[in-house]
């Protein structure tokens, strides 16, 4: 008996051991093997020393997403990752700078691939071809290193800075030629770039605000239509936003929404990107976990897990599909059905008188929801969006509001679809 129960506690210790033993080797392997060998990640830790970014009840977005930062550089390095960081100390870096530093990282790359091939070919104009290539990137990196060397001076030169509405500025022919190089395979399928900051309201804070955002370029993006839109980063950038806010949610900060930004960080250049709001430092329940120690070690597993599992995903050379065009979509109607709508077209819709609002308010939309031209179902759909928090201008008494997109001002129906967070 004794000997029996002896065999099955060391069975059951025997089994145990091989259960940890593999779940610790699964986790050693991910580091030996390298699953990121060979990808680059660039954080950059927003804002910096000089008073920049938010500050809330004695927290520091600068501060706090710096030490983010860090703990998933050691993470990905571990993972066999290059990792780059714009901002690595507390220090103030411009936002030309920051563009321009992942620039030239990228810049660099291509020129590392293209002396690489030079070496392992004999066709004369395959050599030729290369070695133009390596002489252009040479003279571009000069102009990315003026910017980073003297940004009051050779930012306006090349890069939309300062930013200028209403956005009608042209890209530069030498900037253009950078984003056209980083479109590259060996940009776009092992570039990541990600920048780290927390989110606030406006004063005065409204505290019941609360979710982690993320933002990417759109090359529909009012502020970058007539900039550049050929960004090859779109559907990638989207990709790995949504991943990252799932992932994030299930540490307790809710995901709000991905959503376009024309952010010099994500502006200024041509590599997959994002801009992180890791929840709201205005609310208490998102500060008090960004101000736990060891909340922020999850947080960092959270990035290294999902950045694997991003580059995991991709297929060398294949681009994800393109989501439907945010802007409006002309509707292909059939012939009867276009001479209808024509013909209801004549009676105009009834619209409500709007009242313009002295204040505009704050409205969070809890689910999907699409903006019309006018205030009335009948007028043009223009955009759908995912649930986020709006503007309001104007209203009307039976339930619409204007609010603010980035495709212009709009109209939603808001009576039953919002909640109010009016500040009190
Ligand atoms: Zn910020």
């Amino acid at each position: 008996m004794y000997m029996l129960k002896r065999t099955a506690a060391y069975i059951a210790a025997v089994i145990i051991t091989v259960i940890f033993a593999q779940f610790a080797c699964a986790q050693a392997a991910d580091r030996e093997s390298g699953v990121l060998g060979g990808r680059v990640i660039i954080l950059d830790a927003g804002h910096g020393q000089n008073g920049e970014g938010g500050a809330y009840a004695g927290y520091n977005e600068h501060i706090t997403m710096l030490k983010v930062a860090q703990k998933i550089k050691a993470l990905l390095e571990s993972y066999g990752a290059t990792v780059h960081m714009t901002r690595p100390e507390q220090s103030h870096v411009l936002h030309p700078v920051r563009s321009s530093l992942i620039n030239k990282w990228a810049l660099q790359e291509v020129k590392n691939s293209r002396q690489a091939k030079l070496k392992q070919t004999s066709n004369q104009t395959e050599l030729n071809a290369l070695q133009n290539d390596i002489n252009e990137i040479d003279r571009l990196l000069k102009i990315v290193q003026s910017i980073i060397d003297d940004p009051e001076k050779n930012a306006p030169l090349y890069l939309n800075y300062v930013y200028e509405e209403p956005y009608d500025r042209k890209i530069h022919p030498d900037w253009k030629k950078v984003f056209e190089f980083q479109n590259d395979p060996v940009i776009r399928d092992r570039f990541l770039a990600i920048s780290l900051h927390s989110d606030s309201t406006g004063t005065p804070v409204n505290k019941t605000v609360d979710g982690a955002t993320v933002f990417h370029i759109a090359n529909t993006h009012t502020y970058t239509v007539n900039y550049y839109n050929s960004y090859s980063n779109e559907a990638r950038s989207r990709q790995f936003g949504e991943q990252l806010l799932d992932n994030i949610s299930k540490l307790g900060i809710r995901k709000r929404s991905v959503q376009f930004g024309a952010y010099y960080i994500l502006r200024e250049h041509n590599v997959p990107a994002v801009l992180v709001e890791n929840g709201f430092h205005t609310n208490d329940q998102d500060r008090a976990k960004l101000s736990d120690d060891a909340f922020l070690d999850k947080l960092a597993q959270v990035y290294a897990d999902t950045i694997t599992d991003y580059f995991n995903k991709i297929e060398p050379g294949v681009l994800p599909e393109q989501k439907p065009d945010p802007k409006p979509q002309p509707e292909t109607k059939t012939e009867p059905e276009l001479m209808e709508s024509e013909s209801e077209s004549e009676s105009e819709p009834q619209l409500a008188e709007p009242l313009l609002l002295s204040t505009p308010e704050q409205c969070r939309m809890p689910k999907s929801f699409t903006v019309y031209k006018q205030q009335s179902f009948k007028s043009d759909k223009i955009a759908s969006f995912s649930p986020q928090t709006v503007v309001v201008y104007q209203k009307t008494e039976n339930g619409w509001g204007l609010i603010d997109t980035y495709l212009g001002k709009y109209w939603v129906y808001i009576e039953e679809a919002a909640e109010k967070t009016e500040n009190k």
